[in-house]
């Protein structure tokens, strides 16, 4: 007998069914008949009333909208069959005659997997809700005691130890910082893992975010010799908006990197902005370099993996916990950009990220806009300065730019461009400063913080000027320009990377302490208040800062290297402008009567005693910097006489 499409269609496991264009049965297979019963032969003409209303609804809104040829639309359904549930996966197709074809396949399985696999997400999400609040405990409650032994060492340090005290109590300080550095990491780290990235929008300046973060990582690379320097294009708006704190976090974790993993030559911190096709976003690129190590291109595609430490025996001697590109990255993530990474081993690394950040209108600034229209000569040896410095001068449409690290060669070029700006870094301003600055129509010699002291030597040598590294784009741009007016010669040499973006109610602090931990905790306080506060080392970072940006308030402590807080407000009261009058607090681990006196005799306003409570600091902060805002200038001079 010959087979004929019938018989093909019964050995299907698709279910097939069709109908006439009023839904009535012409045809159904055997398939059909084992899942909803009965014969074909009794199927015929009956209603094809098997579909939940939902479906019925649906089959007849396509119907007449497909041809046969027209593509099928697919429907699951659920099924009540002798107690079971079952689910079908529909195939409807309607042929020029109205007639319904309908194809189903049993997905119960697949349908069941579905459902095992969402509750299982459900049930880790509520796993993650416990681990989550497990670690936010515990990561509190290890906290807690930790900030107790940091603290506690610090003040210890303050209290006149000897040589070998000292170095034991620096071990702990090092190990506790380390310890808290690792929960804060694994805490993050969790939070993120679990999705619970928060991510703020505040108004933040692209320009003090890149400085700020060299600032923080100089000492280290100035521990290794290594410079640090960065850039930002004029491209990218003043004002963008942004979770400031988490890109910090990124920024300084890529920084940070370049300076563990970097011996010889140093970091860079550049910023672009690209476009971005929605209206008001800019695409931020940040790119962080460095003349590193490297890293081996075989480990290249998971370096940003959890715990991914490039095993060679040259990163072995680095510490660290192979979280902080992992958290990095998602942060990025978070944000919508993405983060990237090309490394060549025992030459370096770019770290770079992109993350789209809406700029805020409105806001005008020519930190950036500046025309140079001397010949400058860059004398270094710095393949890092060469780089950014260069890029700084191209966005200054600096014509003439020469670098060089041959003095003979410096010389040269001084005597064939009469009216040129030197830039002189450190070691050759030392050795043939007198010779070059001489042939400059201007010249600058670039120090590193430590080298400040050294100032005064240059200035006799014949140095114009000067500029702290890292260096500030706006501070080489304002010196560079001040040698057409020269009665600003004797401005302040720097000026504060930060306007503030705030409210009057907020003042400006500076903090001289040079107990990091100490840093930490009062710069928190102060922070948590509203206030803004920049950190100095010690006294004569201090009398610097003074000099280079308005403070409301200076909290000064006593014993800090190179300047002590006596000397530091004693110099403050000495100079020439309005800013030595800014009212100084002492902080103290001291609580003699006669230091208090002492504090007061050398021109400082108040004196706090530490450990003190949170309150106690805002409330002298807040009375001190609103009283200097009523009574002017007089307040801190009639009470230091
Ligand atoms: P950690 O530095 O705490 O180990 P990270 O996640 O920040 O963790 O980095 C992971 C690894 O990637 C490092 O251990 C190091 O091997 C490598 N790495 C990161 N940044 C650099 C860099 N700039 N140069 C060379 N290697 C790097």
């Amino acid at each position: 007998m010959a087979i004929t499409p019938g018989d093909i269609l019964d050995t299907l496991s698709e279910l097939v069914a069709v109908s006439d264009p009023q839904g009535k049965c012409l045809y159904v297979n055997e398939a059909w008949c084992r899942v909803f019963g009965g014969t074909p032969d009794q199927w015929t003409g009956q209603k094809l009333e098997v579909f939940s209303p939902q479906f019925a609804a649906d089959t007849a809104k396509y119907a007449g909208a497909y041809s046969a040829h027209g593509p099928a639309h697919r429907f699951e359904d659920k099924f009540s069959i002798a107690n079971r549930v079952c689910w079908l996966e529909w195939q409807q197709s309607v042929a020029v005659t109205g007639q319904r074809t309908f194809i189903g396949r049993d997905i119960t399985d697949r349908k069941a997997e579905e459902l095992a696999l969402k509750a299982a997400a459900r049930n880790a999400e509520a796993g993650n809700d416990t681990k989550m609040r497990f670690l936010a405990t515990m990561s509190h409650e290890m906290r807690t005691p930790l900030n107790g032994i940091l603290g506690m060492t610090g003040l210890m340090m303050d209290t006149g130890l000897d040589a070998n005290q000292k170095a034991y109590a620096e071990a702990i300080r090092e190990s506790g910082s380390a310890l808290l550095a690792l929960i804060n990491d694994i805490l993050d780290y969790s939070k993120i893992d679990a999705g619970r990235i928060d991510l703020e929008e505040t108004v933040l300046d692209p320009l003090s975010l890149a400085q700020s973060v060299a600032e923080l990582l100089s000492p280290r690379a100035a521990h290794k010799d290594l410079e640090i320097a960065t850039y930002v294009d004029p491209s990218v708006p003043h004002r963008l908006i942004g979770d400031e704190a988490r890109l910090r976090q990124v920024l300084l974790n890529l920084a940070g990197n370049g300076v563990k993993f970097t011996e010889t030559g140093g970091v860079t911190i550049e910023i672009r902005a690209e476009p971005n096709a929605k209206e008001g976003t800019e695409n931020i690129r940040i790119d962080v370099h460095d003349t590193g190590v490297g890293i081996p291109e075989e480990d290249l595609s998971d370096i940003f993996d959890e715990f991914a430490q490039v095993d060679s025996s040259h990163a072995r001697k680095y510490e660290g916990t192979g979280l902080g590109l992992a958290i990095a990255r998602r942060i990025v993530k978070a944000m919508g950009g993405t983060m990237s990474v090309k490394s060549k081993l025992n030459v370096g690394s770019v770290f770079s990220f992109t993350v789209p950040l809406k700029s805020k209108a409105g806001y005008h600034d020519d930190r950036l806009s500046c025309q140079i229209h001397d010949p400058v000569l860059l004398v270094t040896s710095s393949s890092i300065l060469k780089r950014i410095v260069r890029l700084q001068l191209e966005s200054a449409n600096v014509r003439t730019f020469h670098v060089t690290d041959n003095a003979e060669e410096a010389h040269n070029f001084l005597n064939r461009h009469r009216n040129s700006i030197l830039l002189c870094d450190l070691p050759f301003a030392a050795q043939h400063g007198k010779k070059l600055s001489a042939a400059a129509s201007h010249s600058l010699v670039l120090l590193s913080p430590v080298a400040r002291g050294r100032l005064e030597t240059f200035r006799r040598i014949g140095f114009d000027g000067y500029l702290i590294k890292p260096m500030r784009q706006s501070s080489l741009f304002r010196r560079l320009s001040e040698k057409d007016i020269p009665q600003q010669k004797t401005e302040r040499l720097d000026s504060p990377a930060t306007a503030p973006v705030t409210g009057p109610s907020r003042f400006r602090v500076l903090l001289a302490e040079d107990n990091q931990i100490n840093a930490v905790l009062a710069t928190a306080i102060i922070k948590r208040a509203g206030h803004h506060v920049d950190v100095a080392g010690n006294g004569s970072e201090a009398l610097y800062a003074v000099q280079s940006a308005p403070y409301d308030v200076v909290l000064m402590d006593m014993h800090m290297p190179e300047m002590d807080g006596l000397e530091a407000a004693q110099k403050i009261r000495e100079l020439v402008g309005t800013e030595r009058h800014v009212p100084i607090i002492a902080l103290t681990a001291n609580a003699m009567a006669s230091d208090r006196d002492n504090c007061l005799s050398a021109g400082m306003n108040d004196f706090l005693t530490k450990p003190f409570e949170p309150p106690e600091l805002i409330g002298l902060i807040e009375k001190w910097a609103s009283g200097a805002a009523n009574a002017g200038s007089e307040g801190p001079d009639a009470l230091s006489a």
